[in-house]
């Protein structure tokens, strides 16, 4: 069986021990549509599952990402740097 990459991130992805005191606010996700092309970079990686693809085309014709759940959002900037077109941004 091919590994994806979400399953990749699972296995990588641990629970800190301190992580209910230390945890952060969850990310406030920005996705400029008009730079997004459709790759799925962020939807694939994503250890949350925070972005998902949509049904939605901009106006060059890309299926768009968008935010499916801001809440479970780490904010740990991931999207924003595998982004190969920043389309995204985190703020926190
Ligand atoms: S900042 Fe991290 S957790 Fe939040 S949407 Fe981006 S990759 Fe997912
Ligand atoms: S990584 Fe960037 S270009 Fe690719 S789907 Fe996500 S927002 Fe769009």
């Amino acid at each position: 069986m091919e590994l994806t990459g979400k399953d990749v991130m699972a296995k990588l992805w641990r629970k800190p021990f301190d992580a209910e005191i230390k945890a952060s606010k969850p990310g406030r996700i920005t996705i400029e549509k008009e730079r997004c092309k459709g790759c799925s970079f962020c939807t694939e990686f994503c250890p949350r599952d925070v972005l998902v693809m949509s049904q939605e085309i901009n106006s060059k014709g890309y299926t768009l990402a968008t935010v499916a759940d801001e809440k479970k959002c780490l904010a740990c900037g991931l999207c924003e740097v595998i982004c190969p077109e920043y389309a995204i941004k985190v703020n926190t």
